[in-house]
């Protein structure tokens, strides 16, 4: 990773680099072009009439015929007095026909006749320089002042001044020669190194926050759940970063979840088989008894052994019944068919249901309500379900005593209570009542009767009648359970 990410500092450092060397290369170029040719059209502009005022020197060397020698030296002391010129006498058309200058340093015999013309053409306005042919390079154009000569009388001819010689020769020359193109020059270097420095710096650190992020991300992965990355800024990077703690969060809560519901499965399995084993061994024992003992048994004592095994298959029957339908409210495979009915006569019917089994074991069951009730909207069958459960429990947990079953309507809904005076759930047991198998005396988890099952079923329904049961107990005194149901 830290390669991958140092390379794309090395990409990115490089490709500035040549950026930064390309736009340099153009930048100076244009700076030099651009100041060699303001200083040629300075320089052609203020000895735009050098060649005009120098020619007068020379009237006297041509005014019969042209004498060679005399303007030869004429020339000379011109040069070394302004070093900056070099004067050739020109014919018409453009050929040379004298000069001051080592013959071996001529290049050229004639210069082209067409800039000498526009020169002499251009008024005020016209665009400078003008460049005109160098005789000593064969091809180097510079800038020149110029001006019609007539020699003896009668030949025309040009006096031709090129204007800063050697300077213009070369950028190293026009380097070497001028201040302020050796000071730009250098300023600009100068803030290129500086641009790139920084630069270079701006892409470390960049990707020094890349690196810093990857190397969160490469422990993330190697299972260290606690590390996010440290998100400072709200750009790309600082978006990229919250979005994968986002994800990092998800993926730890997930990961807990399925820890948890690997757990929860785990023990479900151990009740399960649990559950399942001690009614199963107790049936086989007295079963065993009946075989073996044949008619050594008394019927009374094979009626009672036969009345075991009947409760424990029946116990067992409940067992992977009420199984069997937490796990289809697990799986939400059975969705409550939602309709309004009334609460107060499913409560009625519910209580006269369970009447002889409490008047049995000396319990007053009562219902109680107001007659005009509204109507609920649930699943009935469900929530009969729910009841039976509740009720059921407040029989099973109280000795003697009264059961009662409350209803009380608001407008939007009507809640369902079910008090009992037995023997109250501790406090400590109360938050865990609703786990399945979860039983406040577990010595009495073999005794037939007890799932454990019971409030974990009763739960699920009214959480998928978006509801929730609460308990409210002490120890001795009595339970009540409640939960509302929606009106519309
Ligand atoms: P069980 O089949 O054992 O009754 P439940 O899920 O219905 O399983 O109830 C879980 C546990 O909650 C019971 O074992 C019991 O200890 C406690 N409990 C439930 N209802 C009452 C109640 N009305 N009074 C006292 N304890 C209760």
């Amino acid at each position: 990773m830290w390669n991958k990410v140092n390379s794309l500092y090395g990409k990115i450092s490089a490709i500035f680099l040549l950026l930064l060397l390309v736009i340099g290369a153009v930048q100076v170029r244009v700076f030099l072009q651009t100041s060699m040719e303001f200083a040629a059209e300075a320089d052609q502009k203020l000895n735009h009439d050098l060649a005009r005022d120098l020619a007068k020197h020379f009237e006297p060397f041509l005014a019969d015929s042209l004498d060679e020698v005399g303007i030869g030296h004429s020339f000379h002391d011109l040069m070394v007095m302004n070093p900056r010129v070099e004067l050739y006498l020109l014919d018409e058309t453009g050929g040379l026909l004298a000069y001051f200058a080592d013959p071996v340093k001529i290049k050229r015999m004639a210069v082209s006749i067409a800039p000498i013309k526009a020169f002499l053409q251009a008024d005020d306005n016209a665009p400078m320089p003008i460049y005109g042919d160098d005789p000593r390079s064969p091809d180097k154009r510079k800038p020149f002042s110029v001006t019609p000569v007539l020699i003896g009388g009668k030949q025309h001819g040009y006096l031709y001044v090129i204007l800063g010689g050697e300077e213009y020769d070369s950028v190293s020359a026009m380097l070497k020669n001028s201040y302020i193109v050796k000071t730009s020059a250098s300023i600009l270097g100068w803030v290129f190194a500086g641009a790139l420095l920084a630069g270079l710096l701006l892409f470390f650190l960049l990707t020094r926050r890349l690196r810093s992020m990857t190397d969160t991300v490469d422990q993330f992965a190697r299972g260290d759940y606690q590390q996010r990355i440290t998100v400072g800024s709200s750009d790309e990077l600082g978006q990229l970063g919250r979005s994968f703690n986002q994800m990092a969060d998800a993926l730890v809560e997930s990961i807990a979840s399925i820890k948890m519901n690997d757990a929860l499965r785990r023990e479900l399995v151990a009740n399960v088989s649990h559950d399942l084993r001690t009614p199963l061994a107790s049936i086989q024992g007295y079963l065993e008894t009946i075989f073996i003992k044949k008619e050594d048994l008394d019927e009374e004592r094979r009626q009672q052994f036969l009345d075991i095994i009947y409760q424990n298959t029946t116990m067992l029957n409940r067992l992977v019944g009420e199984l069997f339908e937490l796990s289809k409210l697990d799986a939400k495979q059975s969705e409550p068919e939602i309709e309004p009915f009334s609460l107060a006569e499913l409560v009625q019917d519910t209580v006269m249901e369970f009447r002889p089994l409490a008047e049995e074991h000396g319990i007053e069951i009562k219902a109680e309500y107001s007659q005009d009730l509204p109507l609920v909207r649930g699943d009935i069958g469900m929530i009969a379900r729910v009841l039976t459960n509740l009720i059921e429990n407040a029989l099973h947990y109280t000795e003697q005593g009264t059961v009662t079953v409350l209803l009380a309507g608001t407008p939007s809904s009507v809640e369902i209570r079910v008090q009992d005076t037995g023997r109250g759930i501790p406090r400590e047991d109360q938050p865990h009542i609703f786990n399945r198998f979860y039983r406040v005396e577990k010595g009495r988890s073999s005794a037939p009767g007890g799932t454990g099952l019971g409030l974990a079923i009763a739960q699920k329904i009214a959480q998928a009648h978006n509801s929730e049961i609460y308990v409210e107990s002490l120890v001795d005194q009595g339970t009540t359970f409640r939960f509302a149901l929606d009106t519309h």
